[in-house]
């Protein structure tokens, strides 16, 4: 049977107090495949989000870490507080930080490390821009940008990190991907890693897509074969829009 991850990135969203409502609420909505869906959320929700999700089978996870494990690096969070917390995911690489934080394909592979050391899975983004893409060059990027985020990681350690395949150009743009170019890429990337790794690798990876899904277009996309659910920004905020998704992928 297919795997699935509903993953709600909240960005730079919600206060503490609205984020426990929010969890409140989606108590509420009676989920029937709890262990498939996460709250991504912002560092300072994490601890209250971690009481309230007790029991729910919903997992939390944190939008970034560093790779040190301790220093002076003002206003950095480490992964060993990530996992005084007990998050169960941390997005990497994510195409906002790579476009507003500097983060670069060597600072994804350390911090995928440490995760991993660590315990906490990683949620590693990749995807083209518009750019990238009219020129037809997309595959060829993607294969990069994995190919430097796995560098020396055994495979025993990159079966469990989930791949989000998020496209630039469909980022909070309201331009989701057909269903066919987000499974195409999907596909791509399944055996891009079985490429890198061996054929087994194939059927434990969890690859999501993301880039505008929300409840009008879930179903068609988490219908593909090579798509093993979402990572949701806009959609995830609202608690109706982001169980309903939740429910597509039950
Ligand atoms: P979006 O964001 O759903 O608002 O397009 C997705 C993401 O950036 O993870």
């Amino acid at each position: 049977m297919k795997r699935f991850l509903i993953a709600g990135n909240w960005k730079m969203n919600k206060t503490t107090a609205q984020a426990v409502h929010y969890v409140h609420e989606l108590k509420a909505q009676k989920l029937t495949n709890p262990e498939s869906v996460a709250i991504i959320a912002p560092f300072t929700q994490l601890e209250a989000l971690k009481k309230e999700l007790e029991g729910t089978g919903i997992s939390l996870g944190a939008q970034n870490v560093h790779y040190e494990h301790s220093g002076a690096f003002t206003g950095e969070i480490s992964v060993d507080m990530l996992k005084e917390i007990g998050v169960d995911y941390c997005v990497v690489g994510h195409s906002e930080r790579r476009e507003y934080f500097n983060e670069t394909d060597e600072t994804v592979n350390r911090k995928l490390k440490v995760l991993l050391e660590e315990g906490i899975t990683p949620i590693l983004c990749v995807g083209e821009s518009l750019e990238v893409r009219e020129k037809k060059q997309e595959q060829a990027f993607v294969c990069g940008q994995l190919g430097e985020a796995f560098a020396g990681i055994p495979q025993e350690y990159a079966e469990k990190v989930v791949i989000a395949y998020e496209p630039i150009w469909a980022i909070g743009t309201g331009h989701t991907a057909t269903p066919e170019q987000a499974e195409e890429m999907c596909a791509f990337i399944r055996g891009m890693m079985q490429g890198l790794y061996d054929m087994s690798i194939g059927d434990k990876l969890i690859i999501q897509y993301g880039g505008s899904m929300k409840p009008g277009n879930a179903k068609e996309l988490l219908e593909k074969t090579d798509i093993n659910g979402g990572l949701i920004g806009g959609a995830s905020l609202k608690v109706k829009d982001f169980a309903e998704i939740a429910k597509t992928a039950a």
